[in-house]
């Protein structure tokens, strides 16, 4: 049977196009004639002739309002694809989003710009690219409650003692998933599922008391959305990026990718169980930021930006990431940002704090 075709060209601009995600969405574009890669930025990796235009670091917003796209894949890394974020919420451009640091950031503030602009924002992130497919169309009294599961990182099952002397190289090597350097920092202290809360809070305005995280080591099942009357809908999928890309890229007509299908003859292990809060504190500290709400999300993902890179850096230890995101979240006032330059205020001065409290006096 013919695959229906797009009704015409998409024009996408693919930000962090020399990333783990940005590599798979190249991947994605070339396989679709009906797909045109109109932009490309990346941080510092040059990326000449990869589309039409290209950026290297610098303004994005600026390479947006060149290159005219349809659709914005943001998959920079951090705090820093805010700009890019907004500019498409704003202006009505299509965005598929994968840098979910901006949104955590932004929270109120992306949801207003979004509302002005109207167009679509699919999340990329597993997870919830799960939760919009279980989700859509559904009618919001129905919902009791959405569960996003995490695979654990390679320290499930380990004690905080435990964790006193990891190295990086063991931070680094996650179990399920092929990632960037930062996020998969983020998966072994379950920071990601942390920023995933609040994140799936902002995408699915759901209340904090609705959504649930279980650890769920094989990677199968992506999200579950509990309905009222008992019935439960799950998403399954081998953990591959390449399929949330693909959705979120072709949506709404669900392309063909080159991912096998579910093997259930082979076996399938469903294993799900609780995520051990005391040892792994960002995920709670997440929620209780979620939870305050303001700009405190914005203070929890700035100070993990800095504790990240300082333990990739080697100038913190691996337990210290959570007492810096703590000691900043226990000094920020977290009041709400009503613009754009009070976001970023709120975010630089957490940022401070959060040095300051990597080298104590
Ligand atoms: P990565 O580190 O592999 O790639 C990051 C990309 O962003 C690179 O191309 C880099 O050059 C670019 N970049 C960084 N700073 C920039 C700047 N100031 N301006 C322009 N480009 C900049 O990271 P990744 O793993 O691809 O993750 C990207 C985003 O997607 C993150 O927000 C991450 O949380 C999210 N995400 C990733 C995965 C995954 O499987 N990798 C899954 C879910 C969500
Ligand atoms: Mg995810």
């Amino acid at each position: 049977m013919p695959e229906p075709t797009l009704r015409r060209m998409r024009r996408i601009a693919l930000l962090g196009a020399t990333g783990s995600i940005g590599r798979q969405a190249i991947e994605v574009i070339s396989a679709h004639p009906e797909l045109e890669l109109v932009a490309a930025a990346s941080g510092s990796k040059a990326i000449e002739g990869l589309a039409p235009h290209t950026q290297v670091g610098g303004d994005l917003v600026e390479l947006l309002e060149r290159s005219e796209p349809d659709l914005v894949l943001n998959a920079v890394v951090g705090f820093a694809g805010l700009p890019a974020t907004l500019w498409a919420l704003e202006h009505g451009v299509d965005l598929a989003l994968a840098n979910k640091e901006s949104l955590v950031a932004a929270g109120e503030l992306a949801l207003a710009a979004h509302s002005r602009g109207g167009a679509l924002l699919i999340p990329v992130d597993s997870e919830h690219s799960a939760a919009f497919q279980c989700l859509e169309g559904r009618d919001p009294g129905s919902i009791h409650s959405l569960v996003i599961t995490a695979s654990g990182g390679p320290f499930r099952g380990r004690v905080r003692d435990e964790l006193l002397e990891v190295t990086r190289d063991e931070a680094l090597a996650h179990p399920t998933w092929s990632m960037g350097r930062k996020i998969t920092v983020d998966s072994a202290t379950l920071a990601n599922k942390g920023l995933e809360l609040i994140e799936a809070h902002f995408l699915f305005a759901l209340p904090y008391e609705q959504i649930d995280v279980v650890v769920h080591p094989t990677s199968v099942v992506h999200a579950i959305v509990r309905f009222r009357d008992g019935a439960s809908l799950a998403h399954l999928g081998y953990p591959d990026m390449r399929v949330p890309i693909s959705f979120a890229l072709t949506y709404p007509k669900r392309a063909a990718t080159p991912i096998p299908e579910l093997d259930l003859a082979a076996g399938l292990t469903l294993e799900f169980h609780e995520p051990d809060l005391e040892t792994f504190t960002l995920l709670a500290l997440a929620r209780e930021a979620g939870e305050r709400g303001g700009t405190a999300p914005c203070a929890y993902n700035a100070a993990n930006e800095v504790a990240v890179e300082a333990f990739l850096d080697g100038r913190l230890p691996f337990l210290g990431i959570a007492e810096v995101v703590g000691d900043t979240l226990g000094a920020v006032s977290g009041e709400p940002a009503r613009t754009l330059d009070e976001l970023v205020e709120a975010d630089t001065e957490a940022r401070a704090l959060a040095e300051r409290s990597l080298a104590p006096a």
